[in-house]
């Protein structure tokens, strides 16, 4: 049998485990600095754990990191690691750096069941949840890359659960890994640097309501029922009603935060005044801010990208009824690294690769 990998535990877990070993609990917490503030994963390396322990240690768990396959920097500085997951599946974090922070863009699943039509993660089918391990481990990673120290050499400042897949059907493995991000012992990350962004599973919002106090994004990207259901299929399970009465139960928990409505502009699908106006009225239901992202294309879309000013123009109309609007700046597009255009490597088990590939080839014998 596998032994436990100590990245799957948050700092209870690895207490718990610990006892279950005769040790005492500030012993887990030492390992645990050292894992995440040192990033050493060596037994033998943790100086200030008595020899005994470091060798009972090495006889009976492991911290094992996801395996980077391969990385890459964008011009613009952005970072893209490929992470092997087990023997076929691989999946894709990427470091945002900007003036003030440094956002880490993290996975929950190898590929993704919801199929967002404007997501090219959709097109790779699904495989499997990640575990807590996979999960917290490109956090991990990124910040061994970059030095990161908590508290001291910040470098590493917020992180989006906005990879590939929906983090609240992987809700247990999402909300311990988000307990070590924002544990002091662990990453060390404000509750509100740490984002979990979901395509509208309104029961599971409640639940995260509950257990965990982190940032919430919805990707909401249509002001309307009937075109929200063509673009996020799951709005006909969770409609937009139902959809925002969860943002405001989690909102009314939370009284100085607000909500993020993530909208991907896609040109003359989403992009008219009629629409901005639309949503104008559900913002003003919950405390929230929209972004808006301009659509990343990848290859077999039917979507193109809204033209700037229409983006400016629908931003300015929702800003002058005084909703907080930003224009997210597209970042790492020529490593594929942009929003929506995380791909991995994903052993499909829904059909949906060969589905989607099957229509690419028959659109290019048409239009040949
Ligand atoms: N499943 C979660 C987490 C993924 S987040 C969710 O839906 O929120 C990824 C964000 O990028 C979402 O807001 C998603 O809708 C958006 N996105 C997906 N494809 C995109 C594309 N091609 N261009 C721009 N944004 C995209």
């Amino acid at each position: 049998m596998a032994k436990p990998n100590l990245f799957d535990y948050d700092r209870q877990g690895l207490r718990d485990l610990f006892a279950s070993i005769g040790e005492k609990p500030y012993r887990a917490d030492q390992v645990m600095k050292w894992m995440y503030h040192r990033h050493v994963t060596d037994f033998a390396d943790m100086t200030d754990v008595g020899k005994a322990l470091r060798e009972k240690l090495s006889a009976e768990v492991e911290i094992v990191p996801p395996k980077t396959m391969f990385e890459k920097q964008s011009s613009d500085g952005t970072h893209k690691w490929l992470l092997g997951m087990d023997g076929s599946n691989a999946i894709e974090a990427v470091f945002i750096p900007e003036t003030s922070r440094g956002t880490l863009c993290v996975s929950s699943q190898v590929g993704c069941g919801l199929n967002c039509q404007f997501c090219s993660t959709a097109t790779q089918g699904f495989n499997r949840n990640l575990s807590t391990a996979e999960i917290i481990g490109q956090v991990w990673v990124a910040a061994k890359h970059l030095g990161n120290v908590p508290h001291h050499q910040r470098k590493l400042t917020n992180v989006v659960m906005m990879g590939m897949g929906e983090p609240l059907l992987n809700f247990d493995n999402v909300v311990r890994a988000m307990s070590v991000m924002r544990d002091d012992l662990g990453f060390g990350l404000a509750n509100k640097r740490v984002t979990l962004s979901t395509a509208g599973l309104v029961p599971m919002i409640d639940k995260l309501s509950e257990s965990s106090d982190v940032s919430l994004a919805v990707s909401l990207h249509a002001p309307n029922d009937e075109l929200r259901t063509e673009l996020v299929p799951l709005n006909k399970k969770y409609p937009i009603a139902e959809l925002i009465a969860s943002c405001q139960r989690y909102a009314a928990r939370r009284p100085r935060t607000s909500i993020t409505f993530e909208y991907t502009m896609l040109k003359d699908v989403n992009d008219k005044p009629e629409h901005a106006r639309q949503l104008i009225k559900l913002m003003r239901k919950v405390p929230s801010k929209v972004n808006l992202i301009p659509f990343n294309p990848f290859t077999g879309t039917r979507f193109t990208r809204s033209d700037e000013p229409v983006i400016r123009a629908f931003q300015k109309i929702l800003l002058d009824a005084g909703v907080l609007t930003m224009v997210r700046r597209t970042r790492g597009d020529d490593i594929d690294a942009a929003c929506g255009q995380l791909k991995g490597q994903v052993l499909d088990r829904t059909r949906r690769q060969a589905d989607f590939r099957r229509k690419l080839e028959q659109g290019q014998a048409d239009a040949a």
